[in-house]
């Protein structure tokens, strides 16, 4: 067995044409750029978007991010590889993402792109009312008449999916703002969320944190099945999970086929469940990556799959859920465990310290506040084993220097 590809030799083997087209035009001109993008030799595999008669790319653009306002090349080079779905929100890059995605459907035609976007459930967002407001706000930014879909953004509470809100997604999707609706959630009690759905009707798709250290979640596979069951799209983000550089090296990922970032994305794919896959796509060789994967018919080998079991088992202390309602229950007061540990991995995994620092800074004293509170409980209700102590005292350390 040969040793897996890094992202170096990655790009070797596409710059000598062995995969995808023009990865060389990272250095390239607009002008090469968008030759290179008409020259894009296949696109990425379809799945059908749970039962709304649509497909959608497995891999799709993730738009937590501004974009270039003139041409922006990751998006083109995307539409090359047939992923023309982009999953932006109100308020991704600090508002202008979506605006980013305006030029960017005006430039290759509006019906050309699937636009998801989404706003957070907060202030005057909070009645279904205020969630249909919150399209129109959104359809402004994106100077659109209408998005594919129409997402309430990172709910973790169930009573968004009482009748108000059902009844508010009917009335859009009559309306014709949106053609489908659903919901994102990472946080607190997912699989909850998605049963409650799974039962309710009226959600279209549900994009959710799943990935490979999630396989033997049983209550998330019961929720995943009724989901499934009712019709519903299932779409996985925060599929890398990563840990900082050092740890990943902890388990040596062997393949002769693919890198770990790629293996991570096919574990993913393996479950038929899931429809797509959002990834924050935010430099050519990712894209390219990425792609590849997508378009490659060879699947994981057990082998493969062992040593993504192993990676998940041996790094699980750094790796957070997210699942805030087992150790924050465990706690008195309002201490955000699972925020501040997500800010920390954006620290440390996502080579983005200015937005860790300030979503951690923005954090109420309260939030995270460690030191005044017991956490005893709440270490020793975690699945993943986190030293939750030391990993609140790491990100203070590191987001308030
Ligand atoms: S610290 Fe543990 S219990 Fe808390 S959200 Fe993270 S994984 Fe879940």
């Amino acid at each position: 067995m040969k040793s897996a590809m890094d992202r170096r030799s990655f790009m070797k083997g596409v710059a000598m044409g062995g995969v995808g087209a023009g990865v060389s035009g990272l250095a390239a001109t607009t002008a090469e750029a968008q030759g290179a993008d008409a020259a894009a030799a296949s696109t990425v595999p379809r799945r059908q978007l749970g039962t709304t008669g649509e497909t959608i790319p497995i891999i799709f653009m993730g738009g937590s991010r501004t974009f270039d306002m003139k041409y922006d090349r990751s998006l083109h080079r995307a539409h090359g590889f047939g992923i023309e779905y982009i999953d932006t929100a109100e308020k991704y890059g600090g508002g202008q993402s979506q605006k980013g995605v305006a030029v960017f459907h005006k430039q290759v035609g509006r019906d050309k792109v699937w636009i998801t976007t989404k706003v957070e459930m907060e202030g005057e967002r909070t009645t279904g009312e205020g969630l249909k407001k919150g399209l129109d706000d959104c359809l402004a930014d994106l100077e659109t008449d209408y998005v594919n879909m129409f997402f309430m953004h990172m709910i973790q509470d169930p009573r968004y999916l009482d009748p108000e809100f059902i009844k508010a997604g009917d009335d859009m999707k009559k309306s014709g703002k949106t053609k489908f609706f659903g919901f994102s959630c990472h946080h607190g009690n997912v699989p909850e969320m998605i049963s409650k759905a799974a039962s309710v009707g009226g959600i279209d798709a549900i994009m959710f944190r799943y990935n490979f250290r999630q396989y033997g979640d049983v209550e998330l596979n019961k929720a995943m099945d009724a989901a499934k069951k009712a019709g519903i799209g299932l779409l996985a983000m925060k599929t890398q999970s990563s840990v900082p550089e050092d740890l990943e090296k902890v388990v040596e990922f062997q393949s002769k086929d693919f890198t770990l970032p790629q293996a991570k994305l096919k574990a993913v794919w393996a479950d038929e469940r899931i429809d797509g896959c959002v990834s924050q796509m935010d430099n050519l060789q990712i894209l390219e990556e990425n792609a590849t994967a997508a378009m490659s018919p060879v699947n994981l080998t057990m082998t493969e799959f062992h040593q993504l079991n192993r990676l998940a088992r041996m790094t699980a202390p750094y790796a957070c859920l997210g699942c805030n309602q087992i150790c924050e229950g465990k706690i008195a007061g309002k201490l955000k465990v699972a925020d501040a540990l997500r800010y920390l991995m954006y620290h440390e995994c996502y080579g983005d310290p200015e937005t860790a620092r300030l979503l951690y800074n923005a954090l109420g004293v309260e939030e995270r506040d460690y030191e005044r509170v017991d956490l005893a409980e709440a270490i020793k209700a975690c699945p993943q084993g986190i030293r939750i102590d030391e990993r609140l005292r790491k990100a203070r350390a590191v987001l308030t220097a």
